[in-house]
């Protein structure tokens, strides 16, 4: 991690971006209120991240903290999220992640009450990993609930669930954590309602990594 000074307009991008991605999860049912919470990487060595307690409506980019790996706020007047050591120690520990989600999502958090992963029962389940594992309980917005869901994202996994909480997805920018996020919450929603008329099927490790691979040159990538 570098200690580079702070470049004002990389860091307002990522700030107008969490703005928008918070009414996109508003707009995707991914959350509720000011449940959850988004940030990114600035310039290798800040994070900026969303205000605690504010409605995703009236967040505007000014209104989002900018914090260094000191854990302070180096711009904005707001009280960053209280799960900013979650999302820190996520960039820590992953230097592959440039975006970070935290949600309340109804299905995957379904899973999460019940502590039992959501199995690779949809292909879709590829974008988390071969399943999504669940982080076990511990308070919201501590040290430890951080620890726990790295330990259990490990290197392995872009998302997890966080016991009776929710779900934490990472990855390369913030458009690329919420699509792992809605991918989660569908393939959470296929599974419980699998469950509920019968045995569902689940897809190969194997198959799982092949998936992976094959994501790479999905659409216009080549
Ligand atoms: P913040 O509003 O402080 O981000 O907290 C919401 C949340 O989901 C806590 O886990
Ligand atoms: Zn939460």
């Amino acid at each position: 991690m570098s200690n580079d000074s702070l470049n004002s307009a990389d860091a307002q991008d990522e700030r107008q971006a969490i703005a928008d991605y918070g009414r996109k999860m508003l707009e995707q049912g991914l959350t509720k209120g000011t449940g959850g919470n988004i940030s990114s990487l600035v310039d290798g060595s800040f994070m900026a991240i969303s205000p605690s307690g504010v409605p995703y409506e009236e967040i505007t980019a000014q209104d989002v903290p900018v914090l260094n790996f000191d854990e302070d706020v180096v711009l904005g007047e707001k009280k960053p999220s209280a799960e900013h050591s979650m999302h820190m120690q996520v960039y820590r520990e992953r230097d592959d992640v440039g975006g970070v989600i935290h949600n309340h999502s109804p299905y995957a958090t379904t899973f999460a009450t019940i502590n039992e992963p959501i199995p690779a029962s949809h292909y879709l389940i590829a974008f988390a990993g071969k399943e999504v594992p669940v982080a076990s309980y511990e308070t919201y917005g501590t040290e430890e609930l951080g620890t726990l869901a790295v330990e259990t994202l490990s290197d392995q996994y872009n998302a997890c669930l966080l016991q009776n909480h929710g779900v934490l997805a990472v990855g390369d920018d913030v458009a690329s954590a919420f699509e792992t996020a809605l991918m989660v919450e569908y393939c959470a929603r296929i599974q419980y309602q699998s469950l509920a008329i019968g045995e569902p099927t689940l897809i190969p490790d194997d198959e799982i990594e092949h998936l992976q691979e094959k994501f790479k040159g999905y659409g216009q990538n080549k």
